[in-house]
């Protein structure tokens, strides 16, 4: 089925359903609301799938509405503005540069609900990179998997284990369109895995300005277990893992040659996508006949590789048996033996050496950064055997704080109060933190409005959500209560959501629970706590922690002031960070490499509670939030447990319960709202994508370019 004829007046709803653009531009946000509103609600916001499941009646009376059809056609100018780029801030400063492309690799992007191609962190920061990219006029593209069964659904039974299922993505209804070449046929590229060759088609979605490109290896071509390569993200097994990731390094280069696209700059967005770097060298060598140390160093200069983790599990290792299996064909065309092959990888693994990515990722690229600057520090260590002969010090991997995209994560309510405060334009100017000061000019009353507003819109999402499942006779009442149904409207809300890595901590604030229960069921002034989270579907203690708070959630002496939601992505992930009171992360230093949820809470004016590790260490300023603990490190896990759920407790005490229910008589917590205006101020134009970005172009793409 095809989408719906459009009339005339409409035809270019098509063109816009078909740029993910539309999810970060308010006007055009809102477009698909007033074309349907219902519809709009039941697709979970899949204009693509609007488009195909609309009825004509419908169409017909918009296109007869000149109020729809003057919002679109100012829609679509402003969209045909955007795409010009001509007075983009790249163009406009570095308009010599304008045709050195830059390629950007990476396993997941988390652009939008409706196109699940992610699983948490890493996902969402490539997407937000992407869009952004374009946003500021960077010749960019993206490749990465189009995954038929993306990331899993999360569902938890009344026993609190966590279940996981996939669903089949409906491509036809996603806002993705198959490449196809010259004559009209699916574009298929192929690569040799082992002693098999393996194809894949390719996917094509339009991010704002940027381009994005993904390979899909089910294709009648391909024998069935290689058809399933590319249907899951983290699914399989180690095997499984190695041949996605020559699929994305060497079938990605090839991708890229097949569309024509000769990128100058290869960005390896973590380990994953490494083996593009043999690929660039491989084909030096076979075109020139150098070896591969010459090839080498052209390559070197133009491959960009950020890391994103300093949990060594983190890192992809793969034992030299495989490299075999996998490499043996492969490295002769290299102009390497097997020593000098395994020697660009070589690590030492708690289980013994083998081939590292991130090694081979490190060696193989003229600049490297980590995605803070403690985590930097650590990269510097973790990794100094790269460098054998530098001072730690000076071990050459830079920090560039990671940022989230500003459009993306504003809360639209929140977008038109700072509309009228800050001027229509802050938008385009989020990144000067000029601007921001003006914040205070806001009246208390305003803000706080748009905070109730907000947590009253992520009350509703969580019933609506949990009354859809009771309707459909999949919940028992204990799954009712466990996924909030006993949450006060009233109540300080405490949110934490992320992965349920152990490293996390997600029952630390459960430590003293006596202490805890005082704190949560104080009946002048009550808190409450909402959790959400996935554990990796091969993490058994991620999900016993899930379990534990699922059962606390559910035990009667705890009130209902817990709550579990179930199936955390990007749409409650805004509703949770936009609605919540406090954001809470306290994971054990210094093993949270950044972090970004909590730059999104802080964007929406929700303080952050947090430890001093990752991004919180840059943005903490003693006056927009909390810094759990001292930034001390101590030896034993068991005595830094106990400090840090200690200080929790004393912070909610003394200083958070307090202050949030110190009204005035107009019920408005003056001292509150501004902590909530600090947190803005401080944190939005620094933690922004676009900073970011900006960086990333002055530090690492520019230099780049200019390289020999
Ligand atoms: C932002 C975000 C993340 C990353 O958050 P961390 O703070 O890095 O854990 C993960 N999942 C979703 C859905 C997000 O929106």
């Amino acid at each position: 089925m095809a989408i719906k004829t459009m009339p005339e007046k409409l035809k270019r709803l098509p063109e816009l359903a078909n740029n993910l653009w539309w999810s970060w531009n308010p006007d055009a946000r809102a477009t698909w609301r007033m074309l349907d509103y219902p519809l709009w609600r039941t697709t979970v916001h899949n204009p693509v799938k609007m488009l195909h499941e609309i009825d004509d009646e419908t169409l017909k009376a918009r296109a007869a509405d000149p109020a729809f059809v003057r919002h679109l056609n100012k829609v679509m100018m402003e969209y045909d503005h955007m795409m010009g780029n001509s007075d983009s801030w790249f163009v406009s400063n570095h308009a010599d540069l304008v045709d050195k492309k830059i390629a950007y690799f990476s396993f997941e992007f988390g652009m939008h609900v409706s196109l699940p191609i992610y699983s948490g962190g890493l996902g969402i920061l490539s997407g937000d990179h992407i869009k952004e990219a374009g946003d500021i006029g960077l010749p960019f593209t993206g490749v990465g998997f189009m995954y038929p069964q993306g990331y899993f659904r999360q569902k938890i039974p009344s026993h609190g284990w966590q279940e996981s299922h996939y669903e089949h993505l409906d491509m036809e209804k996603s806002p993705i369109e198959l490449v196809r070449d010259e004559n009209g046929n699916e574009l298929i590229i192929s690569v040799e895995i082992g002693d098999q060759t393996v194809c894949a088609r390719v996917w094509h979605v339009n991010v704002g300005r940027a381009n994005l490109y993904l390979m899909d290896t089910d294709v009648e071509q391909n024998a069935p277990w290689n058809r399933e390569l590319s249907a899951r993200l983290y699914g399989g097994d180690v095997e499984t893992r190695i041949r996605q990731e020559i699929m994305l390094g060497i079938g990605g280069v090839r991708l890229l040659r097949a569309l024509d696209i000769a990128p100058e700059i290869w960005h390896m967005n973590e380990g994953h996508s490494a083996f593009l770097v043999l690929e660039l060298v491989r084909e030096i060598v076979a075109k020139t006949g150098c070896s591969f140390h010459e090839a080498a160093l052209q390559v070197r200069p133009k491959a960009i590789f950020t890391t994103h983790t300093p949990v060594p599990a983190g890192h992809d290792a793969f034992s030299f048996n495989l490299m075999d299996k996998y490499f043996g064909q492969y490295w002769p065309q290299l102009g390497l033996d097997r020593t000098g092959f395994m020697n660009l990888g070589a690590h030492e693994e708690s289980w013994g050496e083998a081939f590292n990515m991130t090694v081979l990722a490190l060696k193989m690229s003229g600049a490297a950064n980590g995605v803070s600057q403690l985590h930097a520090e650590v990269s510097r260590n973790m990794w100094q055997s790269v460098w054998p002969e530098k001072k730690e010090k000076d071990v050459p991997i830079i920090g560039v704080t990671n940022g989230i995209h500003v459009p993306t994560w504003t809360a639209l309510p929140l977008e038109e109060l700072l509309n009228k405060h800050l001027g229509p334009d802050w938008m385009e100017r989020h990144d000067d933190q000029a601007m921001w000061e003006r914040i205070n000019d806001i009246p208390d009353e305003e803000l706080w409005k748009i905070h109730m507003e907000l947590r009253t819109k992520l009350f509703e999402e969580i019933r609506s959500r949990t009354r859809k499942r009771w309707s459909a006779g999949h919940r028992d009442a204990t799954q009712v209560l466990t996924t909030g149904a006993f949450l006060s409207t009233r109540a300080l809300t405490i949110g934490f959501a992320r992965r349920f890595a152990t490293y996390k901590r997600a029952t630390l604030i459960f430590r003293d629970p006596d202490r805890l229960k005082r704190i949560l069921m104080n009946p002048h002034a009550p808190v409450q706590i909402i959790f959400a989270g996935k554990a990796h579907p091969a993490d058994d203690p991620g999900k016993h922690l899930i379990q534990t708070i699922y059962n606390i959630a559910k035990s009667h002496d705890w009130g209902g002031r817990i709550a579990f939601v179930e199936d955390y992505d990007m749409h409650m992930g805004r509703y949770l960070k936009q609605g919540s009171d406090i954001w809470l992360n306290n994971p054990r230093r210094p093993r949270e490499a950044s972090g970004t949820s909590g730059m999104k809470a802080a964007l929406n004016g929700v303080p952050n509670l947090s430890i001093l590790d990752g991004w919180w260490v840059e943005g903490y300023n003693g006056a927009n939030g909390w810094a759990i603990g001292e930034g001390i490190d101590l030896d034993d896990p068991e005595a830094q447990d106990a400090a840090d759920a200690e200080s929790i407790y004393r912070l909610l005490e003394e200083e958070i319960v307090p202050l949030y229910y110190d009204r005035d008589r107009d019920g408005v917590p003056r001292g509150w709202v501004n902590l909530m205006k600090e947190s803005i101020r401080s944190n939005a134009a620094k933690f922004s994508m676009r900073r970011m970005v900006k960086e990333y172009t002055e530090q690492l793409y520019i230099p780049a370019m200019k390289a020999e």
